[in-house]
């Protein structure tokens, strides 16, 4: 094959040059004088080839440049040192200016004295714009992870990690450079571990989000090998076709622990509350069935006086009395199995009662003897106030024992009156007094008067209020005692009112 003759290869390389558009191609002479311009530098820079020829290459650099000598000193450095490249602004014949990528090359003569200089010069606007979006996204993104609060982990679809917040940095103790590019499951313990590649190729093949966009509570594993439970939410995003997914996280451990702790500190309570209730039930029961069995004794008693006297026996008062024994009888039954219940269940079986029935039949109990002891009892009830929400029994039980409790203050006083109310409190409840002329509270129960063994009676174990305040806060309500006006002492307690509703039989 002949060798290709010269003048072809110059004039095909000029041909070639000729056809470059996207980039100015220019020759001066030594000073700098345009002595070529091709047609990329035409329509890149705006002038026309006769326009520039013979003009200083320097109208194509800004005035800023100009003033410092830039176009010379580029050229120096040419001369001296061998082609050139910069970064700068150029001006187009129009003045609009362009961000330009231009080389810079010395032409000598066949003796090494210089003849001139190549320019070409490259538009590199458009460039310059995408890097600049790219460096601020990336500047934004790493602001991002520099500041979000939670941690945050950045995957692709295969699980590598492409970033890792600073709080992430913090939270699992693997720095950034430690963790980009490896993959994700390294923060996680088994079986996760395993499983996550699984996981997320499931994911592809399958579209069915397990964690996208829900959000789960998972164990994690710090760098020390510690795990921490964590909530995890994770994002997708997609471009160009990829898949990116973008996990925060936050560490669950400080709120667990804080959960575990007010768990426990409720268990230890319902427990402290439990062993409390169940020695004050216990100890009281005794107390409690007293009442029941005195009513029997004193009933039986009764019916054994009547059938000693002399003449026929009085049927009534005799059937009175025995079948007013058999009820205290079922009763005491009735506190034993309550009583039981409540221990076992720690609750109270709350129903539908009628109040005034429930007073009626507390107060006839409680003031047995009492009129004879020329007690006198006044019932102010309201007959509108009649549904209530009770255990029956352990309410009747709060009665009674403020009624004894007020019997014994008014002990031989002057005055001797008990009185007995029902009224509408605030909030959908019923208070329910018991006033007394009595003796007004001793100023050495005063303080503890509704805890456990505060007596100031010779036979009293002082747990009669004490069970009244378990019973009423029980039912929701609260009890408390003030003195009354022109002596004594009222007892008020208040509970729930079932207005509307059924009576439950
Ligand atoms: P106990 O009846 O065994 O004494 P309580 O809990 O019923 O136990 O009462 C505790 C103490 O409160 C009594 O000993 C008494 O001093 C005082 N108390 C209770 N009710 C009254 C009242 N209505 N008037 C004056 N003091 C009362």
């Amino acid at each position: 094959m002949a060798p290709p003759r010269l003048g072809t290869l110059a004039e095909d390389l000029a041909l070639f040059v000729e056809s470059a558009t996207d980039r100015a191609v220019l020759l001066t002479d030594a000073e700098g004088r345009v002595t070529a311009w091709l047609k990329g530098a035409e329509t890149l820079m705006g002038w026309g080839r006769d326009e520039i020829a013979g003009e200083p290459a320097d109208r194509l650099y800004p005035i800023g440049d100009l003033t410092a000598g830039l176009p010379a000193l580029e050229r120096a450095a040419a001369a001296d040192n061998g082609p050139q490249r910069s970064e700068g602004w150029r001006v187009r014949k129009d003045g609009s200016e362009f961000a330009a990528d231009t080389t810079i090359v010395a032409l000598r003569n066949p003796d090494g004295s210089l003849r001139g200089f190549g320019l070409s010069i490259v538009d590199i606007t458009a460039r310059k714009a995408a890097e600049q979006a790219l460096a601020h996204s990336e500047l934004h993104v790493r602001s991002i992870l520099a500041t979000v609060p939670s941690a945050m982990v950045v995957i692709d679809e295969l699980g590598t990690m492409l970033s890792f917040s600073a709080a992430a940095e913090k939270l699992f103790g693997w720095s950034e450079a430690d963790v980009i590019g490896r993959n994700v499951k390294m923060l996680m313990p088994n079986p996760d571990h395993d499983r996550h590649d699984q996981y997320l190729s499931r994911y592809r093949s399958t579209g069915e989000r397990r964690i996208i966009g829900i959000g789960r509570i998972i164990v994690a594993q710090r760098r020390d090998g510690t795990q921490f439970p964590m909530e995890l939410s994770v994002g997708e995003a997609s471009s160009d076709g990829r898949r990116i997914f973008t996990g925060f996280i936050r560490d669950l451990s400080e709120e667990q622990r804080a959960e575990f702790k007010l768990q426990e500190l409720q268990s230890e309570l319902i427990h402290v509350a439990r062993v409390s209730a169940m020695g004050t039930m216990a100890s009281t029961l005794a107390h409690e069935l007293n009442q029941p069995l005195t009513a029997i004794a004193n009933y039986t008693h009764a019916a054994s006086d009547l059938l000693g006297r002399d003449g026929a026996p009085p049927v009534d008062l005799l059937q009175e009395a025995v079948s007013e024994a058999a009820k205290e009888a079922l009763r005491a039954g009735n506190i034993v199995r309550r009583l039981r219940d409540f221990v076992a269940r720690g609750e109270v079986e709350q129903r539908v009662e009628n109040l005034p029935d429930m007073i009626d039949e507390a107060s006839r109990l409680a003031l047995m003897g009492a009129r004879e002891r020329s007690v006198r009892t006044i019932f102010k009830i309201d007959p509108a106030i009649e549904k209530v929400v009770a255990d029956r029994v352990q309410i009747q039980q709060v009665i009674v024992n403020l009624l004894r409790n007020a019997v014994d203050a008014i002990g031989e006083g002057a005055v001797r009156e008990i009185t007995v109310t029902t009224a509408r409190d605030l909030q959908g409840m019923v208070r329910i007094s018991v006033a007394d002329t009595g003796s007004g509270i001793a100023d050495e129960v005063q303080a503890q008067l509704f805890e456990a063994f505060a007596s100031t009676k010779e036979q009293g174990m002082g747990l009669g209020l004490s069970i009244c305040r378990t019973i009423v806060e029980a039912h929701g309500g609260r009890i408390w005692a003030e003195p009354r006006e022109g002596g004594g002492t009222v007892f008020q307690f208040t509970i729930m009112s079932a207005d509307g509703e059924e009576i439950d039989e």
